[in-house]
């Protein structure tokens, strides 16, 4: 097959693990026998020092007619000026909201190999598999904010339309999982949470009689996570109590540099990106992790493309150059560490 693909790289060590995926995009292409063209665009800190704007109208445009989008991570302290008007992140949400890209999916399933750099005993850790997906252009992070003399506010707002789009997503992917669906809000304290529960409980029971849905509210959630993983498979949530819960999910995987996202949309266009940040501590030193965005690589496959083997095929390679002890260093844990290049190319020696 052919696919357009528009690579932002973004800022820190953004370019470093797109560039590293990108080689392994390619080597699976080769080996498949499909043609993937790759096109660059500027968004993030990047975009606002050549133009001004975190989100160029060039790279929104190239967005919208490509397949796929692969993101590396946007941000840094240069650009985190209090009183600065632009944002790198601003970039980040407007293309999530301007292509639709209602659905974050998170997947944390912790590779044997890599269970020693996570802080949770090993035997809670075992068999843990499970999918987060986290409302993506709703609630809090694009309400209304107002700044007073010593006041501030955002606020927070869903519609039904908006809850039952991203509650049927988590219940169709469960369908293809073990089934069960865990909803996780505030409903004890917060009216929209109040709405997003009645909401799920509507959805799960007129349309998905198979799939069985459990309520959790977001503290007790955060407990459970680490006590007993084991038990959750698909987690549905809203905005921000996605982000900071795959926060917490990534320390079950043992670090944040191993885990991927897809976000989704009605349509077949996804941004794939890492969930790991920038990392500017370790930018440009050519040792961030690849695996996280080598995965996404993998997801891009599987959901954009409907490249199903292609997509299993990136993530064994990955397992078995994990199994191979080829380590970053976030992952080394006293054990030798190699740089992001060189775990490409372990990734890349596996695919064969
Ligand atoms: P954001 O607000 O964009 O989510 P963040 O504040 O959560 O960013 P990150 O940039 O994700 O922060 O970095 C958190 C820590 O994890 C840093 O110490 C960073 O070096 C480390 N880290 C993140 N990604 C990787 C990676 N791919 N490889 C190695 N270490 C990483
Ligand atoms: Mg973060």
């Amino acid at each position: 097959m052919q696919a357009e693909i528009v690579v932002l790289p973004g800022d820190g060590i953004g370019p470093e693990v797109t560039r590293a995926a990108l080689r392994v995009l390619r080597a699976v292409g080769e080996r498949y026998g499909h043609r993937f063209t790759t096109h660059e665009h500027l968004i993030g800190g990047a975009a606002i020092d050549a133009t001004g704007e975190p989100l160029p109208a060039a790279t929104l445009d190239a967005c919208r007619k490509a397949d796929a989008v692969l993101l590396g991570a946007v941000g840094g302290p240069q650009w985190s000026d209090p009183q600065a008007k632009v944002r790198p992140e601003q970039g980040l949400l407007a293309i999530r909201k301007a292509l639709g890209l209602y659905a974050n999916l998170r997947p944390v399933k912790p590779h044997p190999a890599a269970l020693g750099a996570s802080p949770i005993k090993p035997h809670l850790l075992n068999g843990v598999d499970l999918l987060v997906v986290r409302e993506l252009t709703g609630g809090i992070y694009f309400g209304d904010k107002t700044r007073g003399d010593g006041i501030a506010s955002d606020l927070c707002t869903y519609t039904v339309a908006e809850i039952e789009r991203v509650v049927r997503r988590a219940c169709q992917l469960a369908r293809q999982r073990r089934g069960h669906v865990t909803s996780v809000d505030k409903a004890n304290v917060l009216e929209t949470s109040r709405l997003w529960r009645e909401t799920a409980t509507r959805i799960a029971r007129d349309e998905f009689p198979d799939v069985t849905l459990e309520h959790q509210l977001v503290d007790s959630m955060a407990m459970h996570l680490l006590a007993k993983p084991r038990e959750y498979d698909v987690i549905v949530t809203e905005n921000m109590f996605g982000d900071i819960l795959t926060d917490e999910a990534s320390m079950l995987a043992g670090s944040l540099g191993l885990l991927p996202s897809a976000s989704l949309g009605e349509g077949q266009i996804g941004i794939y990106e890492p969930i790991h940040g920038s990392a500017p501590d370790i930018a440009g030193r050519g040792i961030a992790n690849p695996y996280a965005t080598i995965l996404s690589v993998a997801m891009l496959l599987r959901h954009s493309l409907g490249l199903e083997d292609e997509a299993k095929c990136v993530e064994l390679a990955v397992s078995r150059a994990l199994d191979d002890g080829q380590f970053t260093g976030d992952l080394a844990a006293g054990r030798p560490a190699i740089g992001t290049d060189a775990a490409a190319t372990a990734v890349i020696r596996q695919l064969q």
